[in-house]
C-alpha cells in the first residue's frame, strides 16, 4: 500500500461536466486536460469525459498520450505547434492547432500536407500572452483561408486575463473587441475558460474551454467550488505514521522553527513536498483526521509533516487516514494557506502519489 494517495471521484467529474453544460447550454465543450488533467491523470480522466465534444491540451506530447490511450475525440493544441516537422504528426493524429503567431502561419503555408488541418486563429484581446494582434486579424484570416494546408473552416479563439474577477472591466473590453472582429464571420467562436463559463454568460460562444471547474474547484477569487455547485474530484490522503509527545518549548522539525508553549502531541503524517504538498504552507494549515481539523506545525519536509493534535482527545493513532485536501477540506483553502492557487497544487502532485479511481 502506498501511503500518499489521490482518490479520484469519477462521479464528481461527470457531475462537473454536466454543470458546465448547465452554465453554457448552447456551447460545445472542449475539456482542458493539460498538465496530466490538472494532476488527475490524463487518460483516465479523458476516458470518463464521454460527454465532452473535444479535448484540449497544451502540447503535442499530451495529445499523443491521449491517442496512445485510445481516445478518439478531436484534440485541440492550445499552444499550437512549434516545429514545421510536427505538422504531419498533427495531421496523422487528427489534432487541431491554434495559430497564434506569424512563424506558425508561415510554416503552415510552406508545408506540403496531404490534407488540410483544422486551425483555430487565436487573437490577443488583452491577455498579451499568445495570439495575433487585432490589426493582423484580416491578413491572418485571409491567408489561412487561402492555404491548402488549412481547412476552410477557420475557428476563432481568444483567452481572458481577468475573468475570475467579476468587477474587472478588462473582460468586458476583451469580449467586445473579440465580438467586433469576429461577429460577421460565421465560424466557431471560443472565448471562455472556467471563470468565463461561470461569470460571463455573454462570452460563452460556440465552444467553451473548462479546465479547473471540471475538477470541482472554483476559478473565482475567494470562492469555493460548491458555490458553483461543483464537486471536488480529488481527495489527497495519507496516513499517520507516528504519534509522539513533545514537551513545552521543544523546537520541532528542520530548523526548529516551531515550538509549542505547552506539552502537546504531534501526529507525523506521510506527506511532503516530495508528494507535491506545498512547502510554504503556513503554520496552522488544516488537515482532517477522522472528522476533525488540525493544524500543521514546523516546516513541511520532503516526506513528512507534523500536525499538532493537542491532548489527542480523539485518540489518533498510527495508520489513521489524513486528508490533505478534498471534499471535506477545499483545495482552494489550502492554496490560500500556501499563498498559491489551486491550479498549482493540483498540477504539482508527483509520481510518488498513487491514484485510486472510484
Ligand atoms: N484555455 C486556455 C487557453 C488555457 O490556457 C486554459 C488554462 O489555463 C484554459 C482554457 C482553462 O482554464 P481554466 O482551468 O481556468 O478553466
Amino acid at each position: 500500500m502506498r501511503l500518499a494517495t489521490a482518490e479520484i471521484n469519477l462521479t464528481a467529474l461527470a457531475h462537473n461536466l454536466a454543470q458546465v453544460k448547465r452554465f453554457a447550454p448552447n456551447s460545445k465543450v472542449m475539456a482542458v486536460l493539460k498538465a496530466n488533467a490538472y494532476g488527475h491523470g490524463l487518460v483516465k480522466i479523458a476516458q470518463h469525459l464521454n460527454d465532452a465534444d473535444a479535448f484540449a491540451v497544451a502540447r503535442i506530447d499530451e495529445a499523443l498520450a491521449l491517442r496512445a490511450g485510445g481516445l478518439t475525440k478531436p484534440i485541440v493544441l492550445l499552444e499550437g505547434f512549434f516545429n514545421k516537422d510536427d505538422l504531419p504528426i498533427l495531421l496523422a493524429n487528427n489534432f487541431q492547432t491554434i495559430i497564434h503567431d506569424e512563424y506558425q502561419l508561415a510554416a503552415l503555408e510552406e508545408a506540403e500536407l496531404e490534407a488540410p488541418l483544422l486551425c483555430w486563429l487565436k487573437v490577443n484581446t488583452g491577455m498579451h500572452r499568445l495570439g495575433i494582434a487585432p490589426e493582423q486579424f484580416d491578413e491572418f484570416y485571409k491567408r489561412l483561408q487561402k492555404t491548402p494546408n488549412a481547412n476552410n473552416t477557420v475557428n476563432l479563439m481568444t483567452h481572458f486575463a481577468c475573468a475570475d474577477d467579476v468587477n474587472n472591466t478588462k473582460t468586458v473590453q476583451q469580449i467586445s473587441q473579440f465580438d467586433c472582429l469576429v461577429n460577421n464571420i460565421n465560424q466557431a467562436h471560443c472565448l471562455s475558460n472556467s471563470a468565463g463559463i461561470i461569470a460571463w454568460p455573454n462570452a460563452h460562444g460556440d465552444w467553451v474551454r473548462p479546465g479547473l471547474m471540471l475538477y470541482g474547484v472554483s476559478p473565482m477569487a475567494n470562492a469555493l467550488g460548491e458555490q458553483h455547485q461543483l464537486k471536488p474530484v480529488m481527495r489527497l490522503t495519507t496516513r499517520v505514521i507516528a504519534v509522539r509527545h513533545v514537551p513545552a518549548n521543544e523546537a520541532v522539525g528542520y530548523g526548529g522553527r516551531w515550538k509549542s508553549d505547552k506539552a502537546t502531541q504531534l501526529a507525523v503524517v506521510a506527506m511532503g513536498y516530495g508528494d507535491g504538498y506545498p512547502r510554504h504552507a503556513k503554520e496552522g494549515t488544516p488537515v482532517v483526521i477522522g472528522k476533525q481539523r488540525y493544524g500543521i506545525v514546523g516546516s513541511v519536509a520532503m516526506d513528512m509533516i507534523s500536525v499538532d493534535i493537542g491532548q489527542n482527545e480523539h485518540n489518533i493513532k498510527v495508520g489513521d487516514r489524513v486528508t490533505m485536501w478534498g471534499p471535506e477540506l477545499p483545495v482552494e483553502e489550502i492554496a490560500q494557506c500556501a499563498d498559491t492557487i489551486p491550479y498549482e497544487l493540483l498540477c504539482n502532485i508527483t509520481p510518488r502519489v498513487s491514484y485510486e479511481y472510484q
